[in-house]
């Protein structure tokens, strides 16, 4: 294809900037704000990517928006399911692939959205960390995940799917069942593939496309984002994204936080403990989620459990207890139940709800911290093979 033709990609973009395009294009500055609210309402309310189909603008203008845009999302490679209903689609697009995650639940579900290719943050007990960052995700890719999955899961409102001719929309304007309790898809989180507020504007122009009442219209409060700890840009996040935060603990020393999570070198935990104390809006009723990976004789002692209440005096929080996750040539272990178990009941003494996060997907490699993207899998994995037999060479005989 023609670059000067080549169709410009819509999704992902601000509404200023869907205008600036629809005026580089031709569409005369007085109406193009109503043709932004046209194709915007088309585009995020009944999911359409077919100008074709947006049967209340002008036939001329359709064909001038074919010709000109795109609405395309990222292309699914493959979709797995798996025995507990969680599906997993692997997408390309940029000449990346990267994944998403839908978890079922019972009254609710969650999609679980990557933001980058790849990861900087080398979490020792994370699969995605044994791949290095390829790239940040655009806006664009990162609110696709959300449009693919709906797409995939028939969860428009309107009923729309893009492959579907039907007639008889409402003409625009029709956000009223958007946000409702009859979606598939009731939470966002960004859990998937990378470092969220390394990604920061693209992340932010995403969610405001996700939280936007004529959009994806999914509430702030349905929308969780979570950090291994860039401390410096939590405070940016409560003020320009205003979602949920989550915060992936894992240690409550600094000796064991440094090894499990290197960041924590450069923010300690007792500056990220501040920064979360300083979230804005935090209260009792908008708590912060802290994911604690439970592995085996590395944090999951007692002494551990009785420490992360303390660290937790003063913020409003959550727990939320993840039994390790396996991968192939993984460095750890899953607590033992039991384990799991006594810790949880010391911090639900101590006066905090301590779900245990139910692996799901597990069998799809789909549960936290397993996604990475297929095509580096192998060599990833080969990697590690090869350093641990090179680390057993070295051990004294
Ligand atoms: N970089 C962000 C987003 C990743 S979220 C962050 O660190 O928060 C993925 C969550 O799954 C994080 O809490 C991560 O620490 C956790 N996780 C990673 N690998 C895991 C594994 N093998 N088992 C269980 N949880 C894991």
């Amino acid at each position: 294809m023609n670059v000067m033709t080549a169709p410009v990609p819509l999704i992902g973009l601000a509404p200023d900037a869907l205008k600036a395009a629809l005026i580089a294009a031709g569409v005369p500055e007085k109406t193009a704000p109503m043709r932004t609210r046209q194709v915007w309402n088309w585009a995020y309310v009944h999911g359409l990517n077919d100008f074709a189909r947006m049967s209340n603008l002008a036939k001329d203008f359709r064909l001038l928006m074919a010709e000109r845009f795109s609405l395309a999302r990222p292309e699914v490679v493959t979709e797995q399911i798996s025995t507990d209903g969680t599906r997993k689609w692997l997408l390309r697009s940029g000449g990346q692939e990267f994944e998403t995650v839908f978890i079922p639940e019972p009254g609710r579900g969650t999609l679980c959205v990557s933001s980058q290719v790849g990861c900087t943050l080398n979490c020792r007990f994370c699969h995605t960390g044994t791949q290095r960052l390829v790239r940040n995700l655009t806006p664009g890719e990162i609110v696709g995940q959300v449009m693919v999955a709906r797409d995939a899961l028939g969860d428009w409102p309107s009923g729309a799917s893009p492959g579907k001719v039907e007639t008889g929309f409402p003409s625009g304007g029709a956000t009223r069942t958007n946000a409702g309790a009859d979606r598939r898809i009731t939470n966002v989180v960004m859990m998937g593939m990378g470092e969220p507020l390394y990604n920061f504007d693209n992340v932010k122009a995403a969610l405001a496309i996700v939280a936007d009442g004529d959009a994806l219209a999914f509430s702030k409060r349905r929308v969780t984002l979570s950090t291994a700890g860039v401390v410096p840009m939590i405070p940016r996040a409560g003020a320009e994204i205003g979602s949920a935060l989550a915060i992936s603990l894992h240690a409550v020393r600094d000796e064991i936080r440094d090894v499990l999570v290197p960041l924590n070198k450069k923010y300690p935990l007792k500056e990220l403990l501040d920064a979360c104390r300083a979230y804005p809006g935090v209260s009792n009723a908008r708590r912060i989620t802290f994911e604690y990976v439970m592995l085996k004789d590395v944090n999951d002692s007692l002494a551990d459990a009785r420490q992360l209440v303390k660290l937790m005096s003063g913020i409003p929080a959550k727990i939320n207890l993840i039994p390790f996750n396996p991968w192939p040539g993984a460095p750890y272990e899953c607590s033992e139940w039991e384990e799991i178990e006594k810790f949880a009941e010391i911090v639900n003494r101590a006066g905090y709800a301590s779900p245990v996060r139910t692996p799901r997907g597990r069998d799809i490699m789909a549960a936290c911290g397993q996604l990475k993207s297929e095509s580096l899998k192998q060599r990833a994995s080969e990697r590690l093979a090869q350093m641990r037999s090179a680390e057993l060479q070295r051990m004294p005989s």
